[in-house]
């Protein structure tokens, strides 16, 4: 068990979770997702299973993370299985009065589930409860944000370093490779996922992957990018044009960017998820663009690159300081080529603040 000052992390996320299973009457729970595990212990191993109770948490691995386990997991005790780790817990629970544990349903495969149950008592009622530990990470601890704010310092910096070769000639997945290298070489673990580069037609595709193609005269680029540290991410994107905007292109960039502008002051501690999807809306409507704008305004970023809440149309979460979202409206036409523009940023009280900080209004490499 490690004995740093982020142990205290771990042991009051493990709080938080206990005052969430008093509420939801779940006296047990299991976690099986790894990234749960992760934000619960500090073990960031790709099995595991942890149980938590009033009594306090274990943690069961396989014999190729004991080690690992013992070293990084916070206020758990570890115990090594080798013979399957959720029939050893169905066991387990045979030593445990309880007859209600709750389960991660959403990571669970129907499979893992029969071989819990197959060890556990038959008193036992297993509940649903997917989705707890994520309702826990909603909102980001400072440890967090400080990890997601240094993600996005190195994403910016990373940007500004690779801009030069953003020029006519260079291959999109030139481009995606130098973005991932410059990351790890900035201190970064990687790429948080593979960097989004495409360019000219290509452009309208809002998840285009790289590709061989080599970036063109007088075309669009998107750059998708963000990097992870200590297993937290951070997604930027912006877009460059190759030579003098049209004044058409000038009226497009101008417009997404004012709704990501727009967006991002809709958000303050008690707004609601929809309110900064409308926010953006609002604007790209107003210039008869709202038709092109054809995915959600953003996401949760944390753990995962995309995780709660989503900020879209009828998404009633409530945004609470200590989140951290993206903003990223953009537009597709067909043929011509896409404008996106994100920053990842963390509501605070008052307002949101960006910790993608990347120049956005010098959008052209003539
Ligand atoms: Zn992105
Ligand atoms: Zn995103």
């Amino acid at each position: 068990m490690r004995a740093d000052s982020s142990a205290n992390h771990f042991v009051a996320r493990q709080g938080r979770l206990r005052s969430l299973m008093e509420a939801r009457d779940v006296p047990l729970l299991l976690v099986t997702s790894p990234v749960n595990v992760f934000y619960l212990t500090g073990f960031r191993g790709s099995a595991g299973v942890a149980a938590f109770d009033w009594e306090g948490a274990s943690l069961w691995v396989d014999p190729r993370y004991t080690l690992q386990a013992q070293e990084q997991a916070c206020g758990a005790r570890v115990l090594e299985e080798r013979k399957g780790l959720l029939k050893a817990v169905g066991g387990w629970l045979r030593s445990k009065g309880t007859t209600r544990v709750g389960y991660e349903d959403t990571h669970l495969s129907c499979a893992q589930f029969q071989e819990l149950k197959k060890g556990a008592p038959s008193r036992v009622r297993f509940l649903p409860a997917g989705g707890m530990v994520e309702e826990l990470r909603l909102v980001k601890d400072p440890a967090e944000i400080a990890l997601i704010r240094e993600a996005g310092q190195i994403t910016a910096r990373v940007f500004q370093e690779v801009l030069p070769e953003v020029r006519p000639g260079t291959r999109e997945s030139d481009l995606g490779a130098e973005i991932e290298y410059r990351m790890r070489r900035q201190g970064a673990e990687g790429a948080a996922f593979d960097p989004i580069v495409t360019s000219g037609r290509r452009s309208a595709l809002p998840h285009g992957r790289a590709s061989r193609k080599q970036l063109g005269k007088c075309e669009l680029v998107i750059l998708d990018l963000g990097a992870i540290l200590d297993g937290y991410a951070a997604d930027m994107t912006r877009t460059v044009y190759l030579g003098v905007p049209s004044a058409r292109l000038r009226r497009l960039y101008g417009s997404v960017l004012a709704a990501q502008r727009e967006a991002c002051e809709a958000i303050h501690d008690g707004c609601r998820a929809h309110a900064v999807e409308a926010a953006a809306r609002r604007v790209l409507a107003s210039k008869g663009l709202e038709q092109y704008f054809t995915h959600s305004t953003g996401h949760g970023v944390g753990l995962e690159v995309h995780e709660k809440p989503r900020l879209g149309r009828g998404e009633k979460t409530v945004l609470r300081t200590g989140c951290v979202v993206t903003v990223e409206p953009g537009i597709y036409l067909e043929g011509f080529g896409g404008i996106r523009i994100e920053d990842t940023v963390v509501v605070g009280a008052q307002a949101a603040e960006i910790l993608t900080p990347a120049p956005k209004d010098s959008w052209f490499t003539g």
